[in-house]
């Protein structure tokens, strides 16, 4: 396969640094190809304005959303964007990596998103009418490929457990997972996530490496988490709510959009589905 690495964080000899060097050994021992894109070691342009769109007439009013959409219809984005796209056409899988700062991505890894996922590319893709809403949420541009995060977090586990102080690790990365990777038609499998990271010793960076090392093994074969596919008749249109009664028992807030019906059965959609009690397990 060929992996894309976006990496974001500003020390390379850091505990990011070291797990980034982990998993592209481990994916170049598998015979995969690896791209990394190290945004603060090539200056990334973090914030979206007026110089993301060189051909806009200057006394323009900016609307992001519709200069975004001109620019990559007539492929007139900056060169900086047009290469991530580049690479993000090239990839089979993409990896985020990141440390969790205030609960989220860095804010140059979100910058990233907002610039190189264009209108036209990340979004606005598809028919749009009162019969569609757009090819998003399991489908779009980068369907077919798989995408995943790997995060380090200064806190414990169990503040991040279902009734942790933190919130579950789920709902924190559901934003990112289903909002920023599903959106495009990412296919994203279980987050790997290592924890109390300040406190690492020898011993426990060991293990966590290891534990990553199998994840670069897997990335190949490792089910993504079972996130309904928008236009797969779950929702009802336009206003786009699940259907009463699709929910598995007791599910709210962001696990109504797990098709647990296909817990361990036949996916719904190409490539496989995982049970949440598995994507647990895996975050552990
Ligand atoms: P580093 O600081 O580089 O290293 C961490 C430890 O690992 C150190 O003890 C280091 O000696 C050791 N180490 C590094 N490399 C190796 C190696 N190769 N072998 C052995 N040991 C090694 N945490 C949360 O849980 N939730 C939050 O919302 C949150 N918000 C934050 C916001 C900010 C602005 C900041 C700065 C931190 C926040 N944190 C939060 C903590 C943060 O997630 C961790 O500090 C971070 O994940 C640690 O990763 P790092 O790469 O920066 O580690």
């Amino acid at each position: 396969m060929k992996v894309l690495i976006v990496y974001a964080h500003p020390e390379q000899r850091s505990l990011n640094g070291s797990l980034r060097d982990v998993a592209v050994r481990e994916l170049v021992a598998q015979g995969h190809e690896v791209r990394v894109s190290d945004l603060y070691a090539e200056g990334w342009k973090s914030e979206v304005d007026r110089g993301d769109f060189p051909s806009l007439p200057v006394d323009a009013r900016l609307a992001v959303a519709a200069a975004s959409k001109q620019a990559f219809e007539a492929g007139t984005l900056t060169a900086d964007v047009k290469g991530e796209i580049e690479k993000l056409l090239w990839a089979d899988a993409l990896i985020l990596q990141f440390p969790l700062w205030w609960f989220s991505m860095p804010a140059i890894l979100k910058g990233w998103v907002d610039r190189v996922f264009a209108y036209g590319f990340g979004y606005g893709v598809g028919e749009h009418s009162d019969k569609r809403w757009g090819d998003r949420y399991g489908e779009g541009t980068l369907a077919g490929k798989r995408a995943m995060l790997i995060v380090t977090a200064g806190g414990w586990q169990d503040h991040y457990s279902a009734r942790g102080v933190n919130g579950p690790i789920d709902d924190l990365l559901f934003p990112i997972n289903h909002g920023i990777l599903y959106y495009p038609g990412y296919d994203v499998l279980p987050p790997f996530v290592a924890y109390q990271t300040d406190r690492f010793d020898e011993a426990a960076f060991g293990a966590t490496a290891e534990r990553l090392r199998e994840r670069m093994r897997t990335l190949a074969t490792t089910l993504p988490i079972p996130y309904r596919r928008q236009n797969g008749g779950d929702y009802i249109i336009p206003s786009m709510q699940l259907r009463a009664g699709l929910e598995s028992p007791g599910a709210r807030g962001f696990a109504l959009h797990l098709d647990s019906a296909h817990e361990g059965g036949a996916p719904s959609k190409p490539g496989a589905m995982r049970s949440t009690a598995d994507l647990r397990e895996e975050t552990a």
